[in-house]
């Protein structure tokens, strides 16, 4: 298994933080989505594919395994990126569900930016404690 367990702190750079999101088709699958783009924009890690995983696509497992803090991000309960990182055999650092953190699931595809920020924000308090920053 690779990656950190959830208890560990990590000296890691923001280049060692990797982010994936399950960026599925509801509000809250794109929340996942666009708060991952956010926390790569803000240089808080970087963005990786889910979809390389679920493939098992050889060079995107192999960044992967390199990196020290992984970041999973779902819309809802179902929990999708958290099973696809999984099943390939990686330890999540931090997880968050857009659900827990009281956007209700829908699927008109209608997202705000502050439901977009409050995920980002709550991943990058959570990131930050755990690289001692906080
Ligand atoms: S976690 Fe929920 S929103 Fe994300 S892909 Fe799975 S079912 Fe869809």
């Amino acid at each position: 298994m690779k990656g950190w367990e959830m208890t560990e702190k990590c000296l890691c750079e923001p280049n060692e933080v990797i982010i994936f999101s399950c960026a599925g088709s509801s509000n809250v699958g794109q929340i996942a989505n666009q708060a991952a783009i956010k926390l790569a924009q803000d240089g808080v890690g970087r963005y990786f594919c889910l979809a390389g995983i679920g493939g098992h696509v050889s060079g995107m497992i192999e960044s992967t395994k390199a990196g020290k803090m992984l970041i999973a991000i779902d819309g809802c309960s179902v929990g999708s990126a958290k099973k696809t990182l999984e099943h390939a055999g990686f330890n999540i650092s931090e997880h968050v569900q857009v659900t827990d953190l009281g956007i209700e699931k829908n699927h008109n595809l209608n997202i705000l930016s502050p439901d977009i920020n409050k995920v980002a924000q709550h991943l990058e308090s959570q990131i930050s404690q755990r690289r001692g920053l906080r």
